[in-house]
């Protein structure tokens, strides 16, 4: 069997346009171009991360707009028409981003920058889906002969890695978004690949984020950039990268098993760089800086997985950061179908997730697989305070007017 391609490209440290530019056509290069993908007069999606602030390049955080402008230059010497296209995490205004950006002068150089959340949006059908029959998309997404995948390498709260496979979330509506968490993340994202059908993904691995990205990691300076067409094979070498195993990863193993790539390391060929002298383990999510607060517990169930791990910690995370640990006296936040601890009043016990029986979900029930961590802080705190976004514009209950109540 022929083996999918990845090509690691090493840039000098903090490089500009004009090394970035080489990188990512050497990394294109070495995977045998793209000729085979893109042809004269094709619509090309480039869409890179744009999750939410901080925006500057040192922060890690979304996509430095060097790299899919690259893209756009080489797929428009292919007689194509390249457009910059995402929309940021829920609540998150993605024109912000761009105003405050590179991607501004981007588009002001001529670039199309296109904040999908202000386009129209139209069902497309998955393939086989195992979650939904369709997904909610921007139309662009079903006009587009070609989409890119141009992610920022992070470690994940929830996912322990975002790369070319979750960076696709950008994709959907804010709505769908939302019902993907509900329904189940680690599948439907999957769902979301097999109906849009990605054909490259270029990695931006130049500053990445390790311990609590994907927004509030911190920044490690890698000056990579990573390419390939089977984007579970980028996935796969992007982890190993990092220091996982794929069999880390879930969306990946998800997708392999899906048949929609490859993720066994011996059926990838590996160009440019060895992963050997280029890789460095970074901190996973849960190792980084855990909150401590006297008579509070959190107790995991045998079935509690990475995603409500790392979600429950995220949240804790965000209520220090936004100086509200007090609220966790007495609290008892349950998973994985944790068993009831002995002596703690029911109305003082959090339940998290779908994994949790209905029999022993409380009052405080946080619905989600895994949910998203703003709720989770919602139902620790009750109606004692509002809860702060750490990165989004809008209040939660903004958020959650506009998205309508979805899910179980
Ligand atoms: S609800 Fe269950 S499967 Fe979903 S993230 Fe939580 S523990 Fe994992």
């Amino acid at each position: 069997m022929k083996k999918a391609k990845v090509s690691i490209i090493k840039t000098k440290q903090n490089p500009g346009y004009a090394e970035i530019y080489e990188a990512v056509k050497r990394a294109l290069d070495l995977i045998d171009g793209i000729g085979d993908i893109i042809k004269s007069g094709d619509l090309v999606l480039i869409n890179p991360s744009w999750v939410a602030p901080p925006v500057e390049r040192e922060a890690g955080c979304i996509t430095i707009p060097e790299v899919p402008r690259a893209i756009a230059d080489i797929v428009r010497d292919l007689g194509a028409r390249p457009v910059i296209a995402e929309s940021s995490a829920v609540g998150v205004d993605t024109e912000k981003v761009i105003q405050t950006s590179g991607y501004k002068d981007l588009r002001e150089m001529g670039y199309e920058v296109i904040n999908l959340k202000k386009t129209p949006h139209v069902d497309i059908p998955t393939d086989n889906g195992k979650i939904f029959d369709t997904v909610e998309c921007w139309e662009l997404v079903q006009q587009a002969n070609v989409i890119i995948s141009v992610p920022k390498l992070k470690t994940h709260d929830q996912t322990e890695m975002t790369c070319a496979i979750k960076n696709l979330k950008g994709l959907l509506t804010d709505k769908w978004k939302r019902l993907e968490h509900q329904e189940g993340l680690f599948e439907s994202v999957i769902d979301l690949l097999g109906a849009v059908k990605p054909k490259l993904a270029v990695v931006d691995a130049i500053v990445c984020q390790e311990g609590v990205g994907p927004v509030f990691g911190k920044p490690v300076e890698m000056d990579l950039i990573v390419a390939g067409k089977d984007l579970v094979a980028v996935d796969s070498t992007c982890a190993q990268l990092i220091g996982y195993d794929p069999s880390e990863t879930l969306l990946t193993v998800n997708a392999a098993a899906r048949g929609l790539g490859v993720m066994d390391p011996g059926q990838i060929e590996i160009l440019g760089e060895t992963l050997d002298r280029v890789k460095r383990r970074f901190l996973r999510a849960i190792e980084d800086d855990p909150v401590q607060v006297e008579d509070f517990q959190l107790i995991h169930g045998e079935v509690t997985c990475t995603g409500c791990r790392n979600t429950v910690m995220s949240a804790l995370i965000d209520m220090r950061n936004a100086g509200q640990l007090e609220y966790l006296h007495g609290i008892t936040v349950l998973t994985g179908g944790a068993p009831f601890p002995e002596g703690v009043p029911l109305e003082n016990i959090v339940t998290v997730g779908k994994c949790m029986p209905k029999e022993c979900r409380t009052q405080r029930h946080v619905k989600g697989c895994p949910p998203n961590n703003a709720y989770v802080v919602k139902a620790i705190i009750g109606d004692r305070a509002e809860v702060k976004r750490m990165y989004a514009d809008d209040t939660l209950e903004k958020t959650d007017s506009e998205a309508g109540k979805l899910g179980s």
